[in-house]
Parts: C-alpha cells; structure tokens; sequence
C-alpha cells in the first residue's frame, strides 16, 4: 500500500506520522517542491511558534475561523488543542500557555516543533522527497499518477494533498485535470497601509486594546493595534483583514476604516470620560492627562486633529470642542490604501471547495483515494494559533480516514 502525501508542512508531516503510527508497513511518501521540509512552520509565530490556542476565550468558532468554522467545529471534537499538546509534550516539547491563551513551546524556538516532527518521520520510516514539485495529478485506477517538474512520475493508490495556502490561483493548477472545484483564493492576515499616513509619526504606538470597523459595512475587529511607519497593524487589524479578506480583495484594498482607540467604548460614554477628566484637573493643561488607554503621544495627535489646544486649561474646554474629542476618540476615520508594502500575508483565503469533501474524511466525493487536509482547503482563522491547530486537526483526521478504510479492506 502507497500512501503519498504531496506537501511537507505542518498538516503534511503531522498526517504522515499518524498514519506511519496507525499502519507501521504502509509505504508512506511525502512529497515537497521545496529543498527543506517545514519551511513555513520554522517561521511561525516570529520563529517561535504559536503552535495551537487554549480555545478558553473563544466565544465561537466564527469568530476565529471566518472559512470553515462548522467543519473545524466538527473535527476539533476528533483532535482538539488539548490533544496537540499532549501530542507535542508525550514527544517531548513542553509546552506554555501565555496569558493571551496562545500556546507556545516553554523554548520560544519554532525549530523544536520542526525537529520533532522531523525526528518522528525519520523513526516511522516515512519517506521525505524534497525537491520534489507536483505539477499534475491523473487518475490512473486504483490511484493516481503524480507528475513532478523535472522528475519521473509516480504511482500511489492514496493521495492526499497537503500543499498549504497559496494566493495566486497557479497555486492549485495541479488540480485542474482533476477539475477539483475550488474558491477562488485571496490574501489573508495582512496589515494595512493608509493614504498618507497621518499617524506615520507615531510609529512604534500601541493602543491594547482598540476597535476598528470598515465603514459601511458589518466587518469590525478588536484587540491590540499597532501604528507602523506604513499604516496599521496588530491583532485587531489582522483580524479585520481576515474576516473582510474578500471584501477587501473585491475593492481593490481601498476602503474607509473607522477606529475606536478606546475599544468598545460609544461615543457618549467617552464624552462622559472627558467631563470626569475635566472635573478631576480643572487648572492642568489638556495636553497633560490624557485616558489611560493612550499615550502621550497619540494624545497629542488625537487633539491636535480635533483642533484642541494642547495648552488649554481643563476647564476652559468647551461643550462643542469635549463632543469634537469623543468623536474623534471614538470613531477616527482613515482611509486604506492597499495592503501593506512587505507583503507578508500569513494565509490563504479560499482552496480547495469545502462542499468538494467529505466532512468526516476529508475525502474528495468525486475522487475516492484522494484526501485534502490544511491550509489548501477552504478554511483559514485569524492570528492565536488556530490556523497550525487546523492543520494539526486535519492531518490527525486524514491519518485517521485513510488508515480506517485500509484496515476495514484487510
Ligand atoms: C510568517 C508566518 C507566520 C505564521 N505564524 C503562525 C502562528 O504562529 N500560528 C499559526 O497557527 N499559524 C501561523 N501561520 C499560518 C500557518 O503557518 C499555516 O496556516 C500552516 O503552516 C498551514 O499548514 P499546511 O500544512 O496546510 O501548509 P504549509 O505549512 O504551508 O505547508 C505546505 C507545504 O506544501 C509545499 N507545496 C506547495 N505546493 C507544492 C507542490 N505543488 N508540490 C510539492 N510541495 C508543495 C510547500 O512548499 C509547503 O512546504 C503563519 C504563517 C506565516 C506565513
């Protein structure tokens, strides 16, 4: 029996080690264009790998999965975060869990992840082909012939495709003779820049916990937000690009976004909070208490565009110039001029269609043997771990099915 497995990342070499575990004599082959495996996941989390979340403070799995939530909700009770870590800890990376819930090995270094995985595929016997780029894929009964870029082709009676995200359609041209039908796909996680940066000096600014929307629309996001020297960024941005991605792929990446630097606060109760500051400091300048929430220095700028006098005494401050404040506190507009410069998108929205699989087996309905697991389906999250407990999840899964369908053969 031929298993192959087209793709070394994360979903990749974790479905290769559970299957190398479930079937010990099966030949299992993973195929990967590039000269290293697990290129991506070394990257992670800056290098140190956010490697799955403690889902504790997950209202929903909309909320962090925008593609593919019902499926994720239904193969997380088959492979959860607590069994990743258990997983990675039994093979020896322990693990912590941040106060932001996000989990990351206690090393901080995205390469023990790598190597132990690597060390599991080498002690399993699965075998790695690096240098190896799949170009096509044909139904040759019972299984598939797989075509490489300057290499013979392959036979193998189980395929299963673990090639990750990627934004330019080319990414699934493999797939086009097997008319495996896909969403079209487009960039996600990405920061944005903004039409001449006002807050360009201000780089460096960290407001932790804020609120941002595109205007017009019901795509709103929140946590911290980072003002970079081309825009905006931090977890509330990425989060907004994600649930918007392609809404904001359709506008060209022009749009109007509204940010809330005070979170979640409306605009009468920041109206409220400057009449309490007023009431607390009537002889200080304005410029000289500012919310907690901020800092000097973007307090600074906040009543400079709203056309308040930073040496204005408290008191003096008018009723017009206070609503002018919580407004501008409250719903700050900008508008978005393109994704920021250094594309550094994260992942993939769109792939392989979800409707082309078997939720339970991720097998495809139309092509029996051939399986689809990761990032190249249709499913994506926002930032905090949950894009590798996906493909954790889903290589666990496909392991599971094809391993299931061997065994009830024998
Ligand atoms: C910089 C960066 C940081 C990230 N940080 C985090 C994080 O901290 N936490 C988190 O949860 N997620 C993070 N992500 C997202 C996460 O890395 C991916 O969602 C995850 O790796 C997807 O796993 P995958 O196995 O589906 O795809 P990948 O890990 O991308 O693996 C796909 C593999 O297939 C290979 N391949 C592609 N096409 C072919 C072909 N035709 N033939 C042969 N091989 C092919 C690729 O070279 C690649 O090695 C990050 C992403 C990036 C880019």
């Amino acid at each position: 029996m031929t298993i192959s497995l087209i793709g070394a990342g994360a979903a990749g070499c974790f479905a290769a080690i559970q299957l190398a575990r479930l079937l010990p004599h099966a030949d299992i082959r993973v195929y990967e264009r590039l000269h290293k495996p697990l290129a991506k996941v070394a990257l992670t989390g800056g290098g140190r790998c956010n490697l799955t979340n403690s889902f504790s403070q997950v209202s929903s799995m909309e909320a962090v999965y925008p593609r593919g939530a019902r499926l994720m909700k239904r193969l997380l009770k088959e492979f959860s975060h607590t069994d990743t870590m258990r997983w990675f800890e039994q093979a020896g990376v322990p693990l912590l869990t941040q106060p932001d819930q996000c989990v990351f090995p206690v090393s901080q270094n995205a390469r023990d992840i790598v190597h132990c995985l690597l060390r599991q595929m080498q002690q399993l016997g699965v075998k790695l082909h690096c240098g190896f780029r799949v170009t096509a894929l044909q139904a040759v009964a019972p299984g598939y012939q797989i075509e490489f870029a300057d290499r013979p082709a392959v036979h193998s009676q189980i395929v299963i495709v673990t090639t990750g995200g990627s934004p330019r359609p080319a990414g699934l041209s493999f797939l086009s003779t097997l008319q495996v039908p896909t969403v079209p796909p487009v960039p996600s996680l990405f920061s944005f820049s903004l039409v001449q940066h006002p807050l360009a000096s201000l780089s460096g600014t960290v407001v932790e916990h804020a609120a941002v929307r595109l205007a017009g629309t019901k795509f709103k996001a929140s946590g911290p937000l980072l003002v970079t020297h081309w825009g905006l960024s931090g977890p509330a941005i990425l989060r907004l690009s994600s649930v918007a991605a392609r809404h904001l792929h359709e506008s060209n990446y022009q749009a109007s976004l509204s940010v809330n630097w005070l979170g979640e606060t409306g605009e009468a109760e920041a109206l409220q909070l400057i009449g309490q500051m007023a009431a607390a400091h009537p002889q200080k300048q304005v410029g000289s208490v500012w919310p907690v929430q901020l800092n000097h220095r973007l307090w600074l700028h906040l009543l400079h565009s709203s056309d308040v006098a930073s040496d204005l005494r408290w008191s003096a401050l008018s009723g017009k110039a206070s609503r002018r404040l919580a407004a501008r506190l409250t719903n700050h507009n900008f508008s978005i001029d393109g994704r920021n410069p250094y594309k550094e998108e994260f992942v993939t929205c769109g792939g392989v269609s979800l409707g082309s699989i078997n939720p339970r087996t991720l097998e495809c309905r139309e092509h029996p043997g051939l399986y689809f697991a990761g990032e190249v389906l249709d499913v994506d999250a926002v930032t905090g771990g949950f894009n590798l407990q996906a493909a954790w999840t889903m290589g666990h899964v496909v392991a599971k099915a094809v391993a299931g369908k061997e065994v009830h053969k024998m």
